[in-house]
């Protein structure tokens, strides 16, 4: 009997822990697995209707099935109801345009997305997951129109613009260049109005800018500045390095710049400063000149600029020069800005008011303050022997903020004065001519405002 007994309790111990083996094999099982589904839609809380909402769904143990449905007012309509009889460990399905959006009213839907896994989970009927998007509806584009803008740009110049961009949901509006660049509008005058100058580069062979706008649910509006495009032809020069030159200016910069440290060869060295020195030091350049602050402006003055009095026009805005050594040719640069010289640290004086953005030295720019008018728009002055601002100061029309020199690279006493729109330098001489500024700043801002007052 005893032994009966034992061997009972022994049987119902063996029963034991086999289910307990089970349960642990069915908690830990693949089969058995109690993770939902996990899904994901890409959305920033909002649709147009038009790009469609990408859904992931994904599961260990694969997919049984998902619906996906939208809720409006009106109710709830199925548009996915997906069953998988193979296993499917994910899915990505593209909601589309729903049947009736057109006809829908509702400024809010729902999207509700429902799947089931193939876990034996749950009495095997698998682990279920319901999630839900509130979507606010946005089916316009945003209202896009120009209200003032130059007649022209010329090739290395610049224009104005200014237009309307309205939108209940506007996340972004800018200027998009053919040459990758996007210049930032200002707001202008009143809400809803922007203004923004546009720089066509001197290396860019043709312009064109489209201005965007783009609304939180992707709806996109683009409208072209229709600029009359007037070609400029650029001066070649043919610079011939002479051996003083090389020995004198250059080995001096050589032992200067980092990036000629080691190097002897005078070649060599005249390539490093003309190509990585320059690169580098109009890098910093255009990081600094690229900044446009976003407050709104009621009005924009910029008086002819002329910073050096009596002053000769030594080399042109945008010559390409080309440099050779004993008749073999050694490298090449663009000169960026218009270089004027009267005597030997001769007094610089900009007729504008405006910040000191930068007063420092910069390579082969030497010292040069760097002043920003507003609008994007920038002033530059390089090889100075002094500079009497500092960084972050305000200056006054006609405040003397430097002295010529011949600091950097440059042989003569001189100023090297550049002008940049957001990053972009541009013809000086379009800024010291006062029928210019007259036809391409003036008469658009006043004719805009004229148009904005007429509402
Ligand atoms: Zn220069």
């Amino acid at each position: 009997m005893g032994r009966g007994k034992n061997k009972s309790s022994f049987g119902r111990l063996i029963l034991l822990v086999a289910v307990v083996i089970g349960f642990i094999y069915i908690y830990s099982s693949e089969m058995f697995e109690r993770e939902v589904p996990k899904i994901t839609m890409e959305n920033n809380g909002y649709w147009n209707f038009k790009t469609p909402l990408e859904v992931f769904i994904d599961d260990a143990s694969g997919l049984k099935s998902y619906k996906i449905f939208i809720r409006d007012s009106s109710g709830e309509t199925t548009l996915y109801n997906e069953q998988f009889l193979d296993t499917k460990k994910s899915v990505f399905v593209k909601v589309g345009t729903p049947k009736n959006s057109y006809s829908m009213r509702d400024k809010e839907v729902t999207i509700i997305i429902e799947a089931i896994d193939n876990s034996k989970w749950n009495f095997l009927n698998g682990n279920h997951v319901r999630v839900e998007y509130k979507l606010l509806i946005d089916k316009k584009k945003p209202q896009l129109s120009i209200v003032s803008h130059s007649y022209k740009i010329k090739k290395g110049g610049a224009a104005l613009v200014i237009f309307q961009a309205n939108d209940d949901n506007l996340k972004d509006i800018f200027i998009q260049t053919n040459y990758g660049k996007k210049f930032k509008p200002q707001p202008f005058y009143k809400d809803g109005y922007y203004i923004s100058l546009v720089a066509w580069p001197i290396t860019e062979s043709t312009f064109r800018a489209n201005i965007i706008a783009k609304d939180y649910a992707g709806n996109l509006s683009k409208n072209n500045i229709p600029l009359y495009l007037k070609d400029k032809k650029y001066r070649l020069s043919n610079i011939k390095l002479s051996d003083s030159f090389l020995d004198g200016k250059i080995a001096e910069l050589a032992e200067e710049f980092e990036e000629t440290q080691g190097i002897t060869d005078k070649i060599e060295q005249f390539k490093i400063i003309n190509e990585d020195v320059r690169a580098k030091n109009e890098k910093l350049i255009h990081d600094i000149t690229s900044k446009v602050d976003d407050k709104m402006i009621s009005d924009f003055k910029i008086n002819k600029m002329y910073p050096l009095k009596n002053a000769a026009i030594v080399a042109y805005f945008g010559d390409f020069r080309k440099y050779s050594y004993k008749g073999k040719h050694i490298s090449e640069s663009y000169h960026l800005g218009l270089d004027m010289a009267s005597n030997a640290m001769a007094k610089i004086k900009p007729q504008n008011t405006g910040d000191v953005v930068f007063s420092d030295y910069n390579g082969i720019y030497g010292n040069m303050p760097i002043i920003y008018h507003g609008l994007g728009l920038y002033t530059l002055y390089g090889h100075c022997s002094s500079m009497n601002v500092n960084n972050g100061d305000s200056i006054l029309a006609n405040a003397n903020i430097a002295n010529t020199g011949k600091s950097g690279y440059a042989m003569g006493d001189h100023l090297h004065f550049g002008v940049l729109i957001q990053g972009i330098e541009v013809r000086p001489a379009e800024w010291m001519d006062k029928t210019w500024i007259k036809l391409n700043i003036n008469n658009i801002i006043k004719n805009a405002k004229e148009i904005i007052d007429r509402g």
